[in-house]
């Protein structure tokens, strides 16, 4: 009798064992979504002959390689190439990927940064309360994490590429509707030469992201 109740004993011990250990080992690590403002037609501004849309592709193709020489990350693009994304297909194909942030990347159109939000309570905003529901429910829950991650961002932009900062809140649709810290960085379009020091903006997002990671 005592032999029988070990084994069962033993027999739910490795069950619990099972049931606690193995969703961790074959969790897939959730990517980071990096999106490429613009596209195709898009264009987004154009500056000292520089369109928008390919500064932005070329910067994040650059930092999915400099992110991924981490072997545990992975990284996922919303656009690929120069083609026009609609808000609905990048926010389907962010979400698809259930991420742990998405940074969207633009130019501003002066030689500051601003790192944008989404827009959350304000004592100010005129929104009523169920459509303040609608439009951050997905996004809702991370808003506090994304605010860490705009921080991490701009800080690395103005500690190591010595640019101004602002920090913005937007209801801005892709943020919105992200289920994971979403944030929109907006690179100065003039005062850096992006054809000689693309490698440099790259490592200096990819610290920003880091430093988000690691808590900082
Ligand atoms: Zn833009």
């Amino acid at each position: 009798m005592a032999g029988i109740i070990s084994k069962i004993r033993m027999a739910v011990l490795i069950t619990v064992v099972l049931i606690v250990s193995s969703p961790c080992a074959n969790a897939e690590k959730r990517p980071i979504v990096l999106d490429a403002g613009h596209g195709g037609y898009d264009t987004g501004i154009i500056s000292s002959g520089l369109k928008e849309k390919d500064v932005t592709l070329t910067i994040v193709k650059s930092l999915k390689a400099v992110l991924e020489e981490n072997d545990e990350r992975r990284v996922w693009l919303t656009r690929k190439i120069d083609q026009f994304a609609s808000i609905a297909e990048r926010r389907a194909e962010a979400n698809s990927a259930s991420p742990s942030m998405l940074v969207s990347v633009h130019l501003s159109s002066n030689d500051r940064a601003s790192v944008y939000i989404t827009w959350y309570l304000k004592s100010d905003t005129n929104l009523s309360l169920s459509e303040y529901y609608s439009v951050t429910s997905a996004q809702r829950r991370y808003i506090y994490e994304s605010k860490a991650l705009s921080r991490a961002l701009g800080g690395a932009l103005s500690d190591l590429l010595g640019v101004s900062v602002t920090y913005r809140e937007m209801p801005l649709e892709l943020l919105n509707t992200i289920a994971a810290p979403a944030v929109l960085v907006e690179l100065p379009s003039s005062g850096i030469d992006f054809e000689e020091r693309i490698a440099e903006v790259v490592s200096v997002i990819a610290e920003g992201i880091e430093a988000y990671e690691r808590g900082e």
